[in-house]
């Protein structure tokens, strides 16, 4: 029977699984998804797993069981190759790498955190792609609150109690916005700590923040976290980061690249530091003999085919982040008119592509995927919020607009099992407020055991 495998179980990879499941007929085709995890995340609800306003096990996606018709094969790819129509993965429980043969390929690897050799970085920050890492920010940013409580005024009380966001993206300022409304709640149960004490900093290369919205938006947001004693550094960059310790440097530039004021330096200490500063394709496309564009995204056509420079590649597919896909409507990114690399796009292009394989399989010809993107709308906390559409010419913010952005996405969460889970968070606290409990200690479970275990006795001689 034809072999349909999936790379990738996140957005476009799973909802290319489960809408197969859906179109195929009985005998049809088989479908198997590679994946290290075991389920896919619903990566814009990490900020709020962040700030502790949904449970972290609820913005993810189970494939075993929402995928009852896939083959599951939790490994990791480590190449591919086109020509002989097979992908090598390593399996995620150790054993040997091994080749799984396909007829039909759907790459959809996503993205990772894009970052820069800056000093301190790779060994302090923090991403922001996965539930582990929002749990881990969640967790750092209670216990600080909470170790920062006993200490007297100093260097390591203020190092605890500084937060920083690199990247004044979407989801940077997302987090950012979400961490400062978990910080002043902390307050409430921390009467040792000041609101003046707790510094929030957002580090950002660009002189302005959240492309995605209207500039008179984004000011307000900027206003609105100003407000909320949340600096943000435009036109900065983080210069260093060893220990803990940032140096963030601000170079105000003319559009000819002259200095228009002289360049300013800023030394603070920063126990969180989150890095949220841009995405690329993921790496491992490029030990494949699949075409990438120069960014190492796949190349991909309207009706979502791989294609190089030689033509189509047969029997390979890809939507996501990690392909560059034209966008049709005309609003795609300005360098290339590819569509943006967000949720949006990535499930429209999963559904599209599961109806343009199916299509293919029955010999019928694939069509272009073509959304025109409806608007963006993001949360900053608690009765905050942002919601930009018709081409960012409106905007609402505030309560209504965090009102939006908690019914889109609730509703768009996949599943009515995780749906009810997500609104079930929200409803409760409603009446019991936020949890602000951590099981930190998660990450060393043994410790406990191991302390009290009793040992064999050893030979005294
Ligand atoms: C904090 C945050 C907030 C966001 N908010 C929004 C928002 O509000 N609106 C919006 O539209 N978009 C948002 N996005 C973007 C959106 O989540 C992504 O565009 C979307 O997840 C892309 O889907 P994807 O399937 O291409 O990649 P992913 O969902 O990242 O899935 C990639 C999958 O590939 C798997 N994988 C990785 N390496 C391998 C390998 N070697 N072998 C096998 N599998 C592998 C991963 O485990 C993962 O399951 C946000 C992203 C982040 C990080």
């Amino acid at each position: 029977m034809t072999n349909v495998l999936i790379i990738g179980g996140g957005y476009a990879g799973f909802y290319t699984a489960k809408k197969l499941e859906k179109h195929l007929r009985n005998g049809e085709a088989t479908v198997t998804l590679v994946d290290p995890l075991p389920y896919m995340t619903y990566q814009p609800f990490l900020p709020e797993v962040a700030a502790g306003e949904i449970e972290a096990r609820h913005v993810v996606v189970s494939h075993r069981r929402h995928l009852p018709k896939t083959k599951i094969v939790q490994a990791k790819v480590t190449g591919i190759s086109a020509s002989d129509k097979k992908v090598t993965v390593a399996p995620v429980g150790g054993g040997e790498p091994f080749d799984v043969e396909y007829d039909e390929l759907v790459v959809t690897l996503g993205s990772v955190s894009r970052t820069f050799p800056i000093p301190g970085v790779a060994d302090q920050a923090i991403g922001l792609k996965s539930v582990e890492e929002a749990v881990a920010v969640r967790d750092r940013l209670i216990a600080n609150f909470d170790k920062a409580a006993g200490l007297p005024a100093g260097v390591e009380r203020s190092k605890l109690l500084t937060v920083t966001v690199v990247g004044g993206g979407f989801a940077g300022i997302e987090i950012f916005a979400e961490l400062r409304s978990l910080a002043t709640y902390l307050l409430r149960s921390h009467p040792e700590i000041t609101f003046d004490e707790v510094q929030f900093h957002l580090v950002e290369a660009m002189g302005s923040i959240m492309p995605e919205v209207s500039h008179k938006t984004s000011l307000w947001v900027l206003d609105n976290l100003d407000q909320r004693n949340a600096t943000v550094h435009l036109n900065t960059q983080l210069m260093d980061a060893t220990g803990g310790h940032c140096v963030i440097k601000t170079s105000i530039k003319d559009k000819d690249g002259n200095l228009t004021e002289p360049e300013k330096t800023v030394e603070f200490d920063s126990d969180l530091i989150i890095w949220t500063a841009g995405v690329m394709a993921n790496p491992v496309l490029k030990n494949s003999d699949l075409p990438l564009e120069p960014r190492g995204r796949l190349r991909v056509r309207a009706d979502l085919r791989v294609e190089g420079d030689d033509g189509i590649v047969e029997h390979v597919w890809g939507a996501g982040d990690s392909c560059q896909v034209p966008d049709l409507s005309g609003k795609g990114l300005p360098f290339d008119g590819s569509c943006v690399p967000n949720a949006q796009h990535a499930v429209r292009q999963a559904k599209r592509l599961a109806k343009n394989v199916t299509a293919s399989l029955r010999g019928e010809l694939p069509r272009d995927y073509l959304h025109k993107p409806a608007g963006a709308v993001a949360g900053l906390g608690p009765g905050r919020g942002v919601f930009t559409g018709g081409g960012k010419k409106f905007a609402l913010k505030g309560w209504v607009a965090w009102m939006m952005h908690r019914g889109y996405h609730g509703l768009a969460m996949p599943t009515w099992e995780r749906k009810l889970r997500v609104f079930g968070d929200w409803s409760e606290q409603l009446f019991i407020r936020r949890d602000i409990v951590t099981l930190e200690k998660v990450q060393e479970p043994r410790a406990f055991f191991e302390e009290y275990a009793s040992r064999p006795k050893t030979d005294a001689k």
